[in-house]
């Protein structure tokens, strides 16, 4: 028994990949009159002083902050709307269900899902002009407590743990009540690793940059052109360099003809064409040549 394995995935990180800011100082922040410069000390400083993971810190140093304000995760999805994202989002998604694959790819039920994967917060993604277009969105969420207010930290996904999801895409595991790490059989995972594309900024995305290439799948590191301190090149000409975590950087413009969707565009070219060949492949191996007289 196997599964069709047609789909290719597109994984992105959120925070400097899809957009040039971080979600807290875009839209939590100027809602409830919360200080950056020191919410983030805070935050470092719960770190390096009480021994935080530094995920776990901000989520602490939020609901510290906002103590009897607290709102609830419908509140936090209203304030993800204005969520502000890199060039060409979210019209790429809407360009790439329409003109990216061939007919013949389409006829063989061939087709891209995106997904994001970050240690923000899932409810604000979820919000957000985004989310539309995601098949599955993996964050850090808060439980509520009796009238409806976040209480406590429900799901933290520090940059090490973002590769359980990557296994959860690839044996289609997107319940949190199914176990990622149950055995499944590689022709059972609908999307094998090689349909893979994870496109990341930094070294926190490394561990999932790892785990895509080593299987096959491909690595894009982009950074904001506009940095003018040139911190976000820097950080994806390392990845590229000394480490060799990515093969492909590109500026985190995402309209059509830029140099990310060109390379995007060109991976789930090829990526389509391979399960095209594959499929004709099986077609040939299973066929029984009638006999010749
Ligand atoms: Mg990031």
């Amino acid at each position: 028994m196997s599964v069709p394995q047609n789909t290719i995935a597109i994984v992105y990180d959120y925070d400097q990949t899809l957009s040039p800011n971080y979600m807290q100082d875009e839209v939590l922040f100027p809602a409830f009159g919360i200080d950056p410069p020191k919410f983030w000390a805070r935050c470092q400083a719960l770190v390096r002083e009480d021994g935080y993971d530094s995920e776990l810190a901000y989520l602490k140093a939020l609901l510290d902050c906002l103590d009897l304000d607290r709102p609830t995760n419908a509140r936090l999805a209203e304030l993800g709307a204005g969520l502000k994202f890199y060039p060409g989002l979210p019209e790429m998604f809407d360009e790439m269900r329409t003109g990216l694959l061939r007919p013949d790819h389409e006829m063989l039920g061939i087709k891209v899902e995106h997904y994001i994967i970050s240690s923000g917060l899932k409810a604000l993604i979820d919000g957000s002009r985004i989310a539309p277009y995601i098949k599955a969105v993996f964050g850090c969420e808060f439980a509520e407590d009796k009238s409806g207010h976040i209480v406590f930290p429900k799901r933290v996904i520090s940059h090490t743990q973002k590769t359980q999801f990557l296994f959860r895409i690839n044996k289609g595991l997107l319940d949190y009540t199914q176990d990622v790490n149950d055995h499944m059989p590689p022709e059972m995972r609908p999307v094998p690793f090689d349909h893979m594309i994870y496109v990341g900024d930094g070294p926190t995305d490394v561990p999932c940059f790892t785990v895509v290439r080593q299987y096959g799948g491909h690595a894009i590191a982009v950074y904001n052109p506009g940095d003018k301190s040139r911190t976000s090149f820097r950080k994806c000409y390392q990845l590229v360099g000394t480490a060799d975590r990515v093969r492909h950087i590109a500026p985190a413009d995402y309209r059509a003809g830029s140099h990310l969707r060109l390379l995007l565009d060109q991976m789930v070219g090829e990526i389509a064409d391979r399960i095209v060949a594959r499929r004709q492949r099986d077609v040939e191996e299973t066929t029984v040549r009638a006999p010749k007289h």
